[in-house]
């Protein structure tokens, strides 16, 4: 478990705190803002468990992008 068990047993609290700078991004297959990073260039989906290589920093998928637009309004 490692860094998911830390993550999920205080997202709670930290989920304000991270917000700017673990800031989680929509899921390229469900569409939900599930995406954590999980390592370098390497996500994780906390919804529907799926993984994913993408940019350091960022999914930077295509899907991922237009579901960031869609969502963006409603969840903040
Ligand atoms: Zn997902």
């Amino acid at each position: 478990m490692g860094t998911s068990r830390y993550g999920v047993k205080i997202r709670k609290q930290e989920t304000a705190v991270l917000k700017e700078k673990n800031k989680r991004h929509p899921c390229p297959r469900c569409g939900k803002p599930s995406v954590k990073r999980e390592g370098h260039a390497r996500w994780v989906c906390r919804s529907c468990g799926r993984e994913f290589a993408g940019g350091a920093y960022s999914p930077q998928t295509e899907t991922g992008v237009a579901a960031r637009k869609a969502l963006s309004g409603k969840k903040e």
